[in-house]
Order: C-alpha cells, then structure tokens, then sequence
C-alpha cells in the first residue's frame, strides 16, 4: 500500500504545526519570501505521522490519501 500527501502550499499559512507534529516529513522552507511547508516525500510506504499533520492544519492544505 502507498500512502501519497497532498499539500496546497498556495493555501499554506506557514504556521509551522505540521513540521511541529510530523518533523519526520514536513519542513518549512521559504517560497517567495513567504513562510511555508514542504513535504520531504509525497509518496510513502507508511502514513506515520502524516495523517497527525494534516488533522493539525488549520487550514486544511494537507490530503492524505491511499492508493
Ligand atoms: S499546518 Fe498547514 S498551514 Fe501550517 S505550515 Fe503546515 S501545511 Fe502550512
């Protein structure tokens, strides 16, 4: 099974909660002289802590799908 991330780093606020919670796969980066969060794979064996991250944005920018 993979599970593949979604981020809409448009919608990104660069609040940082994902790479709080989820360090393993998410970092924050700079986009434009904007704060933002990356994703370091988009495809992963394992959901780990990414569903933890997605649960925590509160913007909703992050999908977490299987497939
Ligand atoms: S939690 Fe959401 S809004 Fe905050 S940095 Fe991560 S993806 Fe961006």
């Amino acid at each position: 099974m993979t599970v593949k991330i979604k981020h809409d780093q448009k919608g990104c606020i660069g609040c940082g909660a994902c790479a709080s919670v989820c360090p393993d796969n998410w970092v924050m980066t700079e986009v434009k002289g904007q704060t933002k969060s990356k994703p370091k794979k988009t495809e992963l064996k394992d959901v780990g802590c990414n569903q933890e991250a997605a649960d925590a944005c509160p913007v909703s920018c992050i999908k977490v799908f299987e497939g």
